[in-house]
């Protein structure tokens, strides 16, 4: 294959294939499995990766469910995975052709304001846009803009399936609830809700030593599961009253609690187990408004955080992942084929029913 120009430009060679399969949001309700053109690069920043792994997230349920407006039919869903570069753009400078990568489910440009502050959340050309407002991973090529910033190159020898969870779930548990909760040694804390995302908080809340972790959740599977990924005490809130159990076990409450499912109810447990001074740290999607206890929590000096991931914390989270000090791969407990994708959702829309956490799905 010729690869320069007569005037000695490098060409990239172009990849052959001109469709492929892709999950397509069709409105609430609404997803198929659809053969679309394959993406092209639009901006030199951009890379072209293709998929070696991807999953499925809460929030593409939430999207089905009509939840994210933001996203339009026609959309291909997914922000979580890893892949290989198949192209690049010509400003693209950190990857090439070949490298192995997880892609962020944050693309920021690392030059807006925010990024500056490392609030890539808010990048002003990025935030969360894939399987958003522009097309996903759960397909066999996805586009990244701002290519440089938004991926991570793979260590030789990783073990990419774990390193799926670094897309969004490790560094959302990790920032959203440990960061902002301010778990510090010794410290009693409480993780409501043993999705994904809470165990993710209960995988990475270890980096911080804290005494005493509950995990509280109406999934007995989940709770068993949360046992041994390292909670010290398991609460069924379907079975018995969370918030008397840790009041009556604790000195005056917990020194964090972690709100990891995004219901008033899951809220209300954590605003009512909160010692003084605490942080109650809020990482769950609310569809609706919260009862806040401001007239108790006041005088208790409680600190509420709530946000959006940043990713800010990926480079870290990796090199825990690589030198196995947390083993993420334990949350994985389903594998699909891209053809499968439907019988995918159903499964993890079904979690308990299927005892799912983590569904990998490959082409
Ligand atoms: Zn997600
Ligand atoms: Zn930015």
């Amino acid at each position: 294959m010729k690869t320069t120009t007569e005037a000695g430009e490098k060409v990239i060679p172009r990849i052959t294939k001109a469709t492929m399969k892709a999950l397509v949001y069709g409105g609430p309700g609404k997803i198929e499995l659809k053969e679309i053109p394959v993406p092209i690069l639009e901006k030199p920043t951009d890379a072209l990766v293709k998929i070696l792994k991807t999953t499925i997230c809460g929030t593409d349920l939430g999207i089905l469910k009509g939840k994210t407006p933001s996203v339009k039919p026609g959309t291909t869903l997914g922000h979580e995975g890893v892949g290989i570069v198949e192209e690049i753009g010509s400003a693209v400078r950190n990857f090439k052709k070949g490298d192995h990568v997880i892609i962020s489910c944050i693309t920021s440009d690392g030059t807006c304001e925010y990024c500056k502050k490392q609030m890539y959340s808010h990048c002003e050309d990025g935030g969360w846009i894939l399987g958003n407002l522009i097309n996903g991973t759960q397909a066999e090529y996805v586009r990244i803009p701002h290519a440089d910033n938004s991926l991570y190159a793979i260590p030789a020898k990783a073990d990419e399936e774990a390193l799926v969870m670094l897309s969004d779930i490790l560094p959302t548990g990790h920032e959203i609830g440990v960061i902002n909760g301010c778990v510090k040694p010794g410290d009693t804390i409480a993780i409501v809700g043993a999705g994904p995302i809470g165990m993710s908080v209960l995988l990475t809340a270890q980096f911080y030593s804290p005494a005493k972790i509950y995990m509280i959740d109406v999934d007995e599977n989940r709770l068993e599961l949360a046992k041994k990924f390292g909670a010290t005490d398991t609460i069924n809130s379907e079975k018995e009253d969370a918030i008397k159990r840790i009041m009556a076990e604790t000195k005056d409450g917990v020194d964090v609690s972690i709100e990891a499912v995004g219901l008033p109810a899951t809220f209300d447990i954590c605003q009512n187990i909160i010692r003084p001074g605490g942080h109650v740290a809020n990482i769950g999607v609310h569809g609706h408004s919260v009862d806040l206890q401001i007239q108790n929590l006041w005088i208790k000096n409680i600190t509420i955080t709530m946000g959006l991931v940043n990713t800010n914390t990926t480079p870290m989270l990796l090199k825990t992942v690589s030198s196995g000090k947390i083993d993420p791969n334990k949350l994985i407990t389903h594998h699909f084929k891209l053809d499968e994708i439907l019988k995918a959702y159903e499964v993890f829309g079904n979690a308990s029913k299927e005892k799912a956490m983590k569904v990998i799905i490959e082409p």
